[in-house]
Parts: structure tokens; C-alpha cells; sequence
């Protein structure tokens, strides 16, 4: 049908876009210099992908990747060849193993992409020691820039973005995640975390009590994906949200800084009251004790009169 052939000709215009002076724009043949290419990948939607890094796909000597199978599934989802070409893995683990394999390729003027599992290579993934070495060695180290969840969150996250602090991921530990959390107080920046969906509850708890219920904060969850959420708020607001059902798929946390007024006695008691929805007295006190760097005697006490009263 008449229909069925427009929606033909437009998948055919969208493989093949053209350009104003009618050259293709969809991936090309190009020479690339030998060096280091950092491709930032997707974090959801595939076709997030830029023109330059299916450029440097096809064409690169030597493929690396985080996670080699992911790395083929995208090539395969944009028609990019591996043509016999090396794919090799280099994570966290690996590193120290492959990075002088990956430098002898450079030494040698071949060029050699990098991508991580998805979005930015060396936003909480891996690497900055391969880019250290690479610059070291006096090696081109170049990029094709993209996707990243720190960047897309704050985008939607509808709190100021003139000035953010990227924390990553905090320390699993409570005691160590309420340092983690305390350290950066009365940071004059937007806070930007990465959590896992388990742990998206007891990190908002841990919030709530550094920096007081009333922060304004959102978190933005399976961000370009099809269930994309963001969920904007108070800290205790947004704590209240994620108690009602179990929280599934990737999560950014964006907490707004510090207003003028520091975290007085009434926060402290507002604290104190939603620790001791699950925790002893004792236990309550040390952590919003913990959580604000105070002494833990005048704490217990306040937890003390707030348990007796009716
Ligand atoms: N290099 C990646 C980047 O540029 O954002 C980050 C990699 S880090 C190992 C993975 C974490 O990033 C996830 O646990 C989550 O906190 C965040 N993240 C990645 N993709 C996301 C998405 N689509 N939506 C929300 N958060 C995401």
C-alpha cells in the first residue's frame, strides 16, 4: 500500500541521511590516525550512539572494550563489520595485565578504540590508568564524546547544574557511606551519586540524616530506557517514593546543596524519629550521632525523650 511504502522509503532516508551537500552521513570509510579513541556508548537507547563513534568503529586497527559482547551487540545493531579485526577485554581485572599488549599496538601507530560497558569510559568505569599510560608515552589520546548518566540526569533532574560535584558510587558500609555523605556537607555544589536499586533506600535514609528531610532532591532511574522515571522531591519525599515498592533498574541520585541555614535541632528530631522506625535507641542516636560529627550523649538523649514520649 501506498503507506507501506512511505514507511519503506523513510527506514531507507534514515539509513542513509544525507547531508546538505548530499554526502551520506551515516558511518564512512576514513583514515584514522594511530592513537587511543575513548568512544562513549549508549546508556539505553542504542541509536544514543554519535556518527563520529561508528566512524572510529569501522574503522579503528584494534578494538577494546569493557565488556566485548556488548561492545559486538552495538556494532551488530548499527551494521558495523568486525572484518577480522582484534576485540579484546580490558576491565578492572585485566588491566594491569593488558594495558602494555594495548600500549605495544600503540607504540607500533595503530590506532585503538576504547569503550566501557556503556556511556563514558572513565565515569566510574574503567580506563584512567590506560589514558595516564597512553598520554605518558606520548601517544595521541583522543575521544568521541557521548552518553553519560551524570550528564542526562542532571539534565532532568530539575536542580541548578552551574556547579556539580560527580561523587560515583559511595561506600556500601553505612559508616562508611554517612563519612562518605557528612564529607560533603556543605559542598556549594550539586551532588551528583550512582546507587544500585537495592541500595537506593538505605543511601536515601542516610541522606535524610546528614542532610536534613528537606533537601530538594530527585532520582532519575533507567535514563533513555523505555521505563525512563525521574522522580523529584524532598529527601524524605523521595525516601517515601522508593519504600512503597521494590526499586528496579539503574539509578542516578541528585541532591541539591546545602541552603544557608545549617541542620538545626528540629532536623536532628525529624531524623531521629524516622531511625527509630527501625532501630533501637542506642543505634538511632550513634547513627544520626554518626551522620552529623556530634556528640552521641546529647543525641540519645533527644532519641530517649522522643521514644517515651505517648
Ligand atoms: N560510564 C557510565 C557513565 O558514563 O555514566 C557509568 C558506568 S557505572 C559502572 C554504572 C552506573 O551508572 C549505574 O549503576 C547507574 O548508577 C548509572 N547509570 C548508567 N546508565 C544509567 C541509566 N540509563 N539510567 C540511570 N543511571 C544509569
Amino acid at each position: 500500500s501506498f503507506n507501506r511504502g512511505l514507511a519503506q522509503l523513510f527506514r531507507r532516508c534514515d539509513k542513509k541521511a544525507k547531508n546538505d551537500k548530499g554526502k551520506a552521513v551515516s558511518k564512512r570509510n576514513i583514515h584514522l590516525a594511530p592513537g587511543l579513541y575513548f568512544v562513549a556508548t549508549p546508556i539505553g537507547t542504542a541509536r544514543d550512539i554519535t556518527l563520529r563513534a561508528l566512524d572510529i568503529l569501522t574503522n579503528v586497527d584494534i578494538l577494546a572494550a569493557e565488556d566485548t559482547r556488548s561492545l559486538r551487540k552495538l556494532m551488530d545493531i548499527h551494521g558495523v563489520a568486525l572484518n577480522e579485526r582484534p576485540i579484546l577485554a580490558y576491565h578492572d581485572h585485566n588491566g594491569a595485565r593488558m594495558r602494555p599488549k594495548l600500549m605495544q599496538y600503540l607504540q607500533e601507530g595503530r590506532s585503538v578504540a576504547y569503550a566501557s560497558e556503556a556511556g563514558t569510559p572513565l565515569i566510574a568505569d574503567p580506563g584512567f590508568d590506560l589514558s595516564k599510560t597512553a598520554a605518558e608515552a606520548g601517544v595521541l589520546v583522543t575521544t568521541a564524546p557521548g552518553p553519560s548518566a551524570v550528564i542526562t540526569a542532571l539534565t532532568l533532574a530539575g536542580l541548578p547544574t552551574d556547579r556539580f560535584l560527580f561523587e560515583g558510587f559511595v561506600p556500601n558500609a553505612r559508616s562508611a557511606r554517612l563519612a562518605a555523605l557528612r564529607n560533603l556537607l556543605n559542598v556549594p555544589a550539586t551532588l551528583v551519586f550512582y546507587e544500585s536499586p537495592k541500595r537506593l533506600v538505605p543511601f536515601l535514609q542516610d541522606a535524610c540524616a546528614v542532610y536534613g528531610e528537606n533537601r530538594q532532591a530527585a532520582y532519575c532511574r533507567e535514563l533513555t530506557k523505555k521505563f525512563e522515571d525521574i522522580q523529584r522531591g524532598t529527601l524524605a519525599e523521595l525516601l517515601a517514593k522508593a519504600q512503597t515498592g521494590p526499586v528496579k533498574g539503574e539509578i542516578v541520585v541528585i541532591i541539591d546543596r546545602a541552603q544557608s541555614s545549617p541542620v538545626n535541632e528540629s532536623d536532628i528530631e525529624a531524623q531521629l524519629k524516622i531511625a527509630l522506625q527501625s532501630m533501637s535507641v542506642r543505634d538511632a542516636a550513634e547513627f544520626v550521632a554518626q551522620a552529623h560529627g556530634v556528640a552521641k550523649r546529647k543525641i540519645y538523649q533527644m532519641a530517649l525523650n522522643i521514644e517515651q514520649k505517648p
